[in-house]
């Protein structure tokens, strides 16, 4: 058995209810009522209608009946990749290792990121804080020692919640064990039928269970494989994707913006965006500007460089071309959100290798810049143009 490191460092974030979070996010009217998306079949329902028995998957009939107040919404599948996108970005401004499981889940390793994000609790805070400020849906965090152990914290934490599981043997079984059946990755009915039809209803029963007792019961491999995961034996890393593309976005609220709010917001996401592309490697050449708009149109503008960088204030100056293309979009009310991504990526140290020159001066900034927030945190330096917010006045001067 292979040895467990004593902190749970794994996270499993999962948006909740998550369609019917978007349709609720985007149409007040549908806040804090019972919401159905989808037809003939529930392809989501929010925590008002789930109190009635609604579930995903469920036929349009059965949920109706259970739930006749219920405000069924057709799909908007743009509207959720859109947050999906969204949501993935504040996973990668998280950690580097981020393995995504589907358009709203993904586990996080953030073992290795204690001295500068803070312990893995802080650290899944935050992202929740992060989710809701800038896409503004709820989202629940697990944290553990493995992916089974996060991926059923999530599922207990929900709604809007984080969980924590004690990263001993003890506090690992005194989570898990009194759990029913289904709790189990990979039980589903045929199994848990099976399981029940043997007297065996919670994980723990099943846990002191010899793996051959198991392996007569369900098969070798669902045997084994149960086996384990109810002895907390799951040794499955977290495996991290690269991306096309490194983006993040700000939602506003529906207040009328001035062209100072949006171009400072601007600022934060490009500072955030070439930090993390820095921070992994790459650069890129293709800058690409989203804009949304309360009456859900959209807009987009890019510009591809002739050279990739991941140099501040060249993807500066580049998004603040596009900002002012899209000025007259801008001028009127509505703005919801601002995104932005870098596009075409190469691995950075090659190009630095091909380029003859190494870093210019403003380059070092960044990188002097990134070394500080390393040290003492993201906050710890702001650009000047951040001086006006009240959580940024007493930082440094630095130049923009
Ligand atoms: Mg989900």
């Amino acid at each position: 058995m292979c040895s467990m490191p004593n902190e749970s460092t794994i996270l499993h974030a999962d948006l909740d209810s998550f369609f019917a979070s978007v349709e609720q996010r985007d149409d007040p009217r549908l806040q804090g009522k019972p919401v159905i998306v989808g037809g003939s079949v529930v392809l989501a329902a929010s925590y008002e209608a789930k109190a009635f028995g609604v579930r995903s998957a469920m036929g349009g009939g059965e949920a109706r009946r259970l739930c006749p107040r219920a405000i069924v919404v057709p799909p908007r599948f743009e509207a959720y990749t859109e947050a999906s996108r969204a949501v993935f970005d504040v996973f990668h401004d998280t950690t580097p290792l981020v393995e995504g499981i589907s358009i709203d889940e993904a586990f996080l390793d953030v073992g290795g990121l204690r001295r500068v994000s803070g312990p893995p609790e802080v650290i899944a805070e935050r992202l929740r804080a992060a989710v809701k400020e800038r896409v503004r849906l709820p989202i629940t965090v697990g944290v553990a020692r493995t992916k089974y152990l996060a991926k059923v914290a999530s599922r207990q934490g929900k709604p809007d919640g984080l969980l924590v599981v004690p990263p001993t043997p003890e506090g690992e079984r005194a989570f898990l064990h009194p759990l029913p059946v289904e709790a189990i990755w990979g039980v589903g009915p045929v199994t848990s039928a099976k399981l029940h039809g043997r007297g065996f209803h919670t994980v723990g029963e099943v846990a002191l269970l010899r793996p051959d007792a198991l392996v007569a019961l369900l098969g070798k491999w669902a045997g084994h494989h149960i086996h384990d995961l109810t002895n907390l034996r799951d040794p499955r890393r977290v495996v991290g994707k690269r991306r096309g593309s490194i983006g993040s976005q700000s939602a506003f609220r529906w207040s009328r913006r001035s062209w100072d709010d949006v171009d400072r917001t601007a600022v934060a996401i490009v500072d955030r965006v070439t930090r993390r592309m820095r921070g992994a490697d790459r650069v890129g050449r293709t800058v690409v500007l989203r804009l949304r708009f309360d009456d859900f149109t959209r807009a987009t503008r890019s510009h591809t460089l002739a050279e990739a960088t991941a140099h501040t204030a060249t993807i500066l100056a580049t998004a603040r071309a596009l900002l002012a293309e899209a000025r007259p979009l801008l001028e009127r009310d509505g703005l919801t959100c601002l995104g932005l991504s870098v596009a075409n990526l190469d691995d950075g140290r090659a190009v630095q290798l091909a380029l003859p020159f190494g870093r210019g001066s403003s380059g070092a900034l960044d990188q002097a810049l990134d070394d500080v927030r390393e040290r003492f945190g993201s906050k710890a330096i702001g650009r000047a143009v951040m001086l006006g917010r009240r959580d940024h006045a007493a930082m440094p001067m630095l130049p923009d």
